[in-house]
């Protein structure tokens, strides 16, 4: 083939034997209909072969954004390869907002949703809970939508790219608001078991840092709402920070949004990165791991008793929640979640050693790793076998299957 792509890591070279760009959704029926094997590419941030395919793979980049607001349904309805970063920039511009975002703006909406991408914050749900409906180009070329509320609507939406290509995607919308975003420093270790849940609730949406090193937790980013109780001066004994800072301490802040506490639009404060900075590729890969919220101190104490196994590999870990919801293939699914998220070094030797430590020591929380990044093993959903009847009936021949969904979905 002509074109070698890469993920956005650099780690998966994709093995595509054609590369389909279509500008059309009848463009895109037509590819499908006329090929046996067949894989959909979203904007390639996922860590792992997901979205490879030996065949033919399709990016839905060049379909036309097609933004359209539908006030009276509180919904706006997108093509499938829109980036969330310029889907925001409309929808403010317009007076609406999603709930949530990303700490990257940069993904694409239906490659984001496939996985079951999430921000944070207790009472929200991943990125895809906000999807109302999905236009779906299936096995043998044809057109089919559901709605929420449909029967199997909630099989539909984190699908992992097994069921075709989502050509459209309808989300929920609200009036836009503002964010005002808080950084703690160094907050003591004992501190976090001892007041997780309240720290984990002290705004609309909050994020931990840390290196997993020591008495404390580097960073506290709490992202508050208008209506949020106001930003105490400091959090179980972490401090607010005197300036501006990166998950990283010792990387510039430059690239991060606003903090301070100066209000801000949503989608300048949610993500962690302003929209306007790509950031480099291939620097970095992830791993992250989502167990019951209510385990969240027993999981903590588990990354500790292998944090030799894992310190050697991390740049940085996030912890995160995620409110539970319905969606079959959601790594949230029937259970409120707390999100470890690991950023390790490009060097998948020493990546895989930690991702076994961390699956057999998160094992007793029955752990679901993110789709989209690096992991061994995930475990059997409890509507995984609706879904793979899902998938039987919406792609009879396997045209969408690949070796990632034969391997992980294979028990179900
Ligand atoms: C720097 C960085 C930051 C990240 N931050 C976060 C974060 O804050 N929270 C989080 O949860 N995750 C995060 N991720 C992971 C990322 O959100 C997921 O990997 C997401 O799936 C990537 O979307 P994509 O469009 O690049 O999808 P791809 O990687 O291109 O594809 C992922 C899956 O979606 C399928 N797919 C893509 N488009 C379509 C379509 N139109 N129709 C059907 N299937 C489709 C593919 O077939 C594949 O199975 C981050 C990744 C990076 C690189």
């Amino acid at each position: 083939m002509g074109e070698r792509l890469r993920n956005w890591a650099g780690n998966i070279e994709f093995n595509a034997a054609r590369v389909h760009r279509p500008g059309s959704v009848e463009q895109v029926q037509e590819i499908v209909a006329a090929t046996e094997k067949v894989r959909v590419l979203g904007t390639g941030h996922s860590f792992n072969t997901i979205a490879d395919t030996d065949a033919d793979l399709v990016s839905v980049a060049g379909l036309p954004a097609d933004i359209r607001i539908d006030a009276d349904g509180g919904t706006v309805s997108v093509a499938g390869g829109v980036r969330y970063g310029e889907l925001a920039r409309k929808l403010d511009a317009e007076g609406y907002a999603l709930h949530n975002l990303g700490s990257l703006p940069h993904i694409s909406v239906a490659g984001a949703v496939a996985t079951g991408t999430h921000g944070s914050g207790v009472r929200l749900g991943n990125l895809a809970t906000a999807v109302a409906g999905v236009d779906i180009v299936a096995g043998s070329g044809e057109l089919v939508s559901l709605r929420r509320g449909d029967p199997e609507f909630d099989g539909a939406v984190v699908a992992l790219g097994a069921l075709g290509v989502v050509v459209r995607v309808t989300l929920d919308i609200q009036p836009r608001y503002q964010i005002s975003q808080h950084v703690y420093e160094r907050l003591p270790r004992a501190q976090l078991d001892a007041h997780w849940d309240e720290i984990a609730s002290a705004g609309y949406s909050v994020s931990l840092f840390t290196g997993w090193h020591g008495d404390t937790v580097d960073q506290v980013w709490v992202k508050r709402r208008d209506e949020d109780a106001p930003a105490p001066p400091e959090l179980f004994g972490a401090v607010a920070a005197p300036g501006k800072r990166h998950p990283i301490a010792v990387m510039s802040p430059e690239h991060c949004t606003e903090q301070g506490g100066v209000p801000g639009p949503w989608h300048e404060r949610l993500p962690h990165f302003k929209l306007e900075f790509t950031p480099s590729s291939g620097e970095e890969l992830q791993s992250e791991y989502f167990v019951a919220r209510a385990d969240a101190v027993a999981a903590f104490a588990a990354v500790e008793r292998v944090r030799d196994l894992v310190t050697p590999a991390l740049q940085i870990s996030e912890i995160r929640t995620i409110a539970e919801d319905a969606l079959w293939l959601s790594p949230h699914f029937g259970r409120d979640s707390v999100a470890l998220h690991f950023t390790w070094v490009p060097n998948l030797d020493l990546v895989l050693r930690a991702v076994d430590a961390l699956e057999e020591a998160l094992a007793p929380y029955a752990p679901r790793p993110h789709w989209g990044k690096v992991f061994r093993s995930a475990p059997a959903y409890p509507r995984g076998r609706d879904f793979a009847a899902l998938a039987a009936r919406m792609d009879p021949a396997g045209a969408f299957r690949n070796a990632f969904v034969e391997r992980h979905l294979a028990a179900e």
